[in-house]
């Protein structure tokens, strides 16, 4: 591959001390050494690699911040990873037009701070996003705590700038919340974990600003307490921004190791609340809120100022890297549970006796359920271990990924579980778009 030196504006990583970094991502999977790592900053870079890709039989894999937890970005067999942290774009926003453009290699943090800095709002706020990258928000459909209001990722893009299997750069969308031309590429390509091009840059929604935010702590006596509480909110027309849960296994040992800011959690089983409505803030909204909690509110802590609030959702966030760090060996499933079925899901969860460890996105049912030592376990033991887990969410309506993806850590479970048709049709607009599979081969499908 000494044709990859010829690159133009393009760095090539092939010294084991820099590519190791990139066999793996923030999931438990581990792949080779990949032939080379490439950065790219021009077109004709890209173009070149797509048809030395297709021409030549390897595959190109995306890669972001590798923050990732499906291990999508991991490179596979005989593959070279692009990694779009070097391309180029500046991110601009256009207030007239409540819209944000960035490229790919923009972090997401970047992202949000700008659309701030104009007194807007980017609303998706995946945990990891001081981490990851914008194309890799995007190529993930990246969900975090407020898409029980705001939705995932999908709901703020309106176009999605990628390059093709043909080797070009091709817009998809307009500038616009509506467009009606038929079905959405620009869609497609989000949350397509890098299988049908890859994504240089987007045009995002954006919105004003929220004027007040409610923050609650809210310590539950037991696990039984908490699976209802969504409903219970829907019940009493309330519905929040972010809805977090700690359960007591997580809580006890973040109590026990984890910083300052943890020690101090009270309760059995914890929520975090937050809301975001015009007048959240006053007593006309909080009185009914604590009605609505009944007997839990007695013991309901609100957040008072900016800094109190920061901790805690510093705890939250922390709260994968604080397990990981203290379990190396864990795997983290993000299972989804629909909302009504969460009481019947933790009953059953706890007669399946996996021995797991919980926390997560408890207000739109996208749970973070944790074996601790399954990291050990052979593939084929893995695979055993998880299915009791993602049959019991299938069985509830629910799925095996609410916001992770499928990558390469939940592709045999994905393809047990699927519906025999919607794979096929994958398979078939994978072939469609890019028939030579020079797009990331062997994820997903
Ligand atoms: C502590 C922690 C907390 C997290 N919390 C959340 C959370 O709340 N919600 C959530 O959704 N995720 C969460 N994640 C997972 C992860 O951070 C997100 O999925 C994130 O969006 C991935 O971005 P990345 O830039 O790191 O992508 P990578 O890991 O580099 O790549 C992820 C996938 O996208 C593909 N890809 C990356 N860039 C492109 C591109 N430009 N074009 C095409 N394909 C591309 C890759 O091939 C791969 O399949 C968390 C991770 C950590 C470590």
């Amino acid at each position: 591959m000494d044709w990859l030196d010829a690159l133009p504006e393009t760095r090539v990583l092939r010294d084991p001390a820099q590519t190791r970094d990139y066999t793996h991502d923030e999931s438990h999977v581990r792949g080779p050494e990949p032939l080379a790592v490439v950065k790219p900053r021009c077109r004709e870079a890209l173009r070149t690699l797509v048809h030395r890709a297709g021409d030549e039989g390897f595959t190109l894999v995306p890669r972001g911040a590798g923050s990732g937890k499906a291990g999508g970005c991991v490179p596979t067999p005989g593959s070279v990873v692009v990694d779009l942290a070097d391309w180029p774009g500046p991110i601009a926003v256009n207030a007239a037009n409540l819209t944000l453009s960035a490229p790919a290699s923009a972090g997401l943090a970047a992202v949000k701070e700008r659309a701030e800095v104009a007194g807007l709002w980017y609303p998706p706020d995946p945990n990891s996003w001081r981490l990851c990258s914008f194309g890799g928000s995007l190529a993930t459909n990246a969900g975090g705590p407020n898409a029980c209001k705001y939705g995932m990722t999908r709901r703020w893009v309106l176009a999605v700038e990628a390059l093709m299997a043909d080797g070009e750069v091709h817009r998809f969308g307009i500038d616009s919340v509506k467009q009606n031309t038929g079905p959405n590429l620009s869609q497609l390509l989000v949350g397509s974990e890098g299988m049908f091009g890859m994504i240089l840059g987007a045009t995002v929604a954006l919105l004003p600003r929220p004027r007040e935010t409610l923050t609650l702590l809210l310590p539950l006596p037991d696990m039984a307490a908490l699976p209802g509480l969504p409903a219970q909110l829907f019940a009493a027309g309330l519905l929040p921004s972010a809805l977090e849960f700690w359960d007591a296994a997580v809580l006890a040992d973040l109590r026990a190791h984890g910083p300052d800011e943890a020690r101090r959690l009270p309760g059995e089983a914890l929520a975090l609340l937050e809301f975001d409505d015009p007048g959240c803030t006053h007593a006309g909204f909080i009185e009914p809120l604590l009605e609505a909690l009944g007997t839990l509110a007695a013991q309901a802590e609100l957040a008072t100022t900016g800094a109190q609030r920061e901790a805690l959702w510093g705890v939250r966030r922390m709260t994968s890297v604080h397990l990981k760090q203290r379990f190396p060996g864990k795997v983290s499933e993000d299972v989804v549970v629909p909302r009504d079925r969460l009481p019947e899901f933790f009953t059953r969860l706890a007669a399946l006796d996996a021995r797991t460890v919980s926390y997560g996105h408890l207000g739109d049912g996208n749970l973070h359920i944790n074996l601790l030592h399954a990291g050990e376990l052979d593939a084929e033991s893995l695979e055993a271990a998880l299915d009791p887990l993602f049959m019991l969410c299938v069985e509830l309506g629910g799925t095996l990924s609410g916001e992770h993806g499928i990558g390469l850590a939940k592709r045999e479970a994905f393809l047990r579980h699927a519906d025999p048709f919607a794979i096929a049709a994958l398979r078939g607009i994978k072939q469609a778009l890019d028939p030579k599979g020079v797009f990331n081969a062997g994820k997903v499908v």
